[in-house]
């Protein structure tokens, strides 16, 4: 089988000023789609589940030496495809949902206490990297990854959760319109989130 690239679920455009043009042009066509074309190269031959957060997961049923690879693009390929499904231009992402707003209250003390969790999560993570939104034994919580590691990897500080809502902190990902501004970014992504989107998949993670 082969992974293929998804079509971004709006304009290159759309998610201006938060995220220019170049850099989703760049961000999609190039760097997803070298992940994607680096996963398929990797497990030709071999019998791997449709869904890349499954192979994400499956990482240790692999043969050793497809390992890094896997974890590598497979990774980048499950990470990019929700972070394009979790963005949306600035006013239509709507707001979290009645069920995802209560338990962003009970279990992270508030929006604005999970805007700061989550915001220190990817100003803190040293080089490349994500920063997460999941759920965990039916809690959300908050955690960071490197590089295009995810928290449902096989690995120590992967810590399990299911994750609804993930930032790139790569430079890639901003570096065109923010320099090394990165917590400048951060503060912009917080006006193009899905909160639509998201609050689907924490309903289907719980
Ligand atoms: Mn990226």
């Amino acid at each position: 089988m082969s992974y293929l690239l998804p079509d971004l679920p709006y304009a290159p455009d759309a998610l201006e000023p938060a995220i220019d043009a170049r850099t989703m042009e760049i961000h999609h066509g190039k760097h997803h789609a070298g992940y994607v074309a680096k996963l398929n190269a990797a497990v030709e031959g071999l019998d791997v589940p449709d869904n890349p957060w499954q192979l994400c997961k499956d990482l240790d049923n692999l043969p050793a030496d497809k390992r890094g690879a896997v974890r590598n693009n497979g990774g980048g390929h499950a990470n990019h495809s929700l972070f394009w499904s979790i963005l949306a231009p600035k006013g239509s992402g709507g707001e979290p949902s009645g069920e995802l707003a209560a338990a962003i209250d009970s279990d992270l003390g508030g929006m604005d206490s999970f805007q700061k969790q989550f915001s220190d999560a990817g100003a803190t993570r040293f080089g490349s990297g994500w920063a997460w939104l999941g759920v965990k034994d039916g809690k959300l919580a908050v955690c960071s990854t490197p590089n295009q590691d995810n928290p449902v990897m096989p690995f120590d500080g992967c810590d399990g959760c299911t994750p609804i809502l993930g930032l790139d902190v790569w430079e890639h990902a901003y570096y065109l319109n923010y320099q090394n501004r990165r917590p400048d970014y951060i503060n912009a992504f917080f006006d193009i989130i899905n909160w639509n989107r998201v609050s689907e998949l924490y309903a289907e993670a719980k």
